[in-house]
């Protein structure tokens, strides 16, 4: 039993779970290696509604809740986190594309999106810094009916990968802060955009990398949301984003657990299975306590953004809590299995891959500033 999960969501995710385990979960391995985000899978989860399920039918979703996409979420996460980066980004995406841009722009791509066919990345962080996301520098000048753009977006998930992105970028002065900052959507065959891939330490079939603009025009039918309002208006977006990450990471230490709870059940050590001792059942029995706490609140965080209630705090804190909690408990896991938990396999990839999210959207301290800020109020607070 689960309070905010009804029996359709118990069985959609059962569904998910099956798809995901028998066509996702066997390239877990192979993908860390080939880095390739395999499309054919992508198309598949989109006929199978899997993508952006939250968005209304006749914008290619299935009408469902944002609840249904946090369960199918967890449940390809759990098959391999860097493979559900195609529903993160998808859901993020899609809520920015059909809220904020021109129906004649973002329908073609949202049917796209949500029938896995594109793969849109969200470009934010510059070389100079993620955190003071606000003042960022990326040049965009409105030149007769186009946006012109120059500059560096660096440490995007799938840069390489992806057929779109959304940018955010400067057209007022540095002193105008957020409010400066337009968001535009620019399909990656444009002239003068190139990009590279990073060499990162997880996530490896999604990876990160620089996107390059030189001289990239965009006709002004692609912004986002109003003209130096694209930081204000677009970006309240992520707190969706927020909390489908604690799921997606939480997913992986649930599967991480399970496996464990099963290996120091039949492990023996001095006569006796190693769950007998406590000191390896107590430190499991704690990760998991808490680990079912946390997707509680993620799961509530959803629940809230399907009823329109405010919810940012409640996001913030899946966002720095889940991804350490994750790694930690994945971290236990490991030294469970002893010195095979060492070798490479699902163990350490899913370590790799989840501490990428103590970072990646947002550091702790910056979600801990925002909780600040929902509870003392913006002017008690530092930043
Ligand atoms: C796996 C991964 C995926 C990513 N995907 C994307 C993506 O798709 N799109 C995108 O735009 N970006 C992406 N990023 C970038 C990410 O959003 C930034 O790395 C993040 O916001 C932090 O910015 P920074 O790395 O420049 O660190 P900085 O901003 O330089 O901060 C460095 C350190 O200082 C701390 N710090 C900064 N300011 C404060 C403060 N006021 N109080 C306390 N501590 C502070 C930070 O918490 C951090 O620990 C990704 C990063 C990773 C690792």
């Amino acid at each position: 039993m689960n309070p905010y999960l009804d029996d359709d969501l118990i069985t959609l995710g059962e569904h998910a779970r099956r798809f995901a385990s028998e066509r996702i979960a066997p390239g877990f391995l192979e993908r860390d290696s080939t880095r390739v985000l395999d499309r054919t899978l992508m198309a598949e989860m989109g006929r199978m509604g899997f993508i952006a399920p939250e968005l209304p039918e006749e914008m290619g979703g299935q009408g469902l809740g944002c609840l249904a996409a946090g369960v199918i979420h967890e449940e390809v996460a759990r098959a391999d986190l860097s493979l559900s980066y195609i529903n993160l980004l998808a859901s993020l995406n899609a809520q920015i594309l059909s809220h904020h841009g021109q129906h004649e722009v973002v329908a073609p791509w949202l049917q796209r999106l949500t029938r896995g066919e594109a793969l849109v990345a969200i470009a934010l962080t510059e070389p100079r810094g993620g955190s003071d996301a606000a003042n960022l520098r990326l040049r965009v000048e409105r030149v007769g009916s186009d946006y012109v753009i120059n500059g560096e977006k660096t440490s995007i998930s799938a840069a390489d990968q992806a057929d779109a992105t959304v940018v955010f970028g400067r057209t007022g002065t540095l002193e105008s802060g957020a409010r400066g900052v337009t968001a535009l959507f620019v399909p990656m065959d444009l002239p003068g955009v190139t990009r590279n891939r990073f060499d990162c330490h997880g996530q490896r079939a999604i990876g990160r990398g620089s996107i390059f603009f030189e001289n990239v025009r965009v006709p002004v039918s692609h912004r986002l949301g109003d003209e130096n309002q694209g930081f204000v208006q677009v970006m309240q977006g992520f707190d969706f984003s927020r909390a489908l990450i604690g799921l997606q990471v939480l997913a992986v230490a649930r599967v991480a657990l399970e496996e464990t709870w099963e290996y120091v059940a039949q492990r023996e050590a001095f006569g006796k299975p190693l769950s007998a001792f406590q000191g390896v059942s107590h430190p499991l029995a704690d990760f998991d306590t808490q680990v079912t706490a946390a997707r509680l609140l993620c799961l509530q965080a959803l629940w809230l953004k399907d009823r329109n209630a405010p919810h940012s705090s409640e996001a913030a804190m899946c966002k720095w809590w889940a991804p350490k909690l994750a790694y930690d408990a994945i971290h236990q896991c490991l030294l469970m299995f002893g010195h095979g938990g060492y070798d490479r396999g699902p163990m350490e990839q899913r370590m790799r891959d989840v501490l990428g999210f103590q970072i990646g959207d947002g550091t702790a301290q910056i979600m801990k500033t925002i909780i600040a800020r929902t509870r003392a109020g913006r002017d008690a607070v530092p930043a």
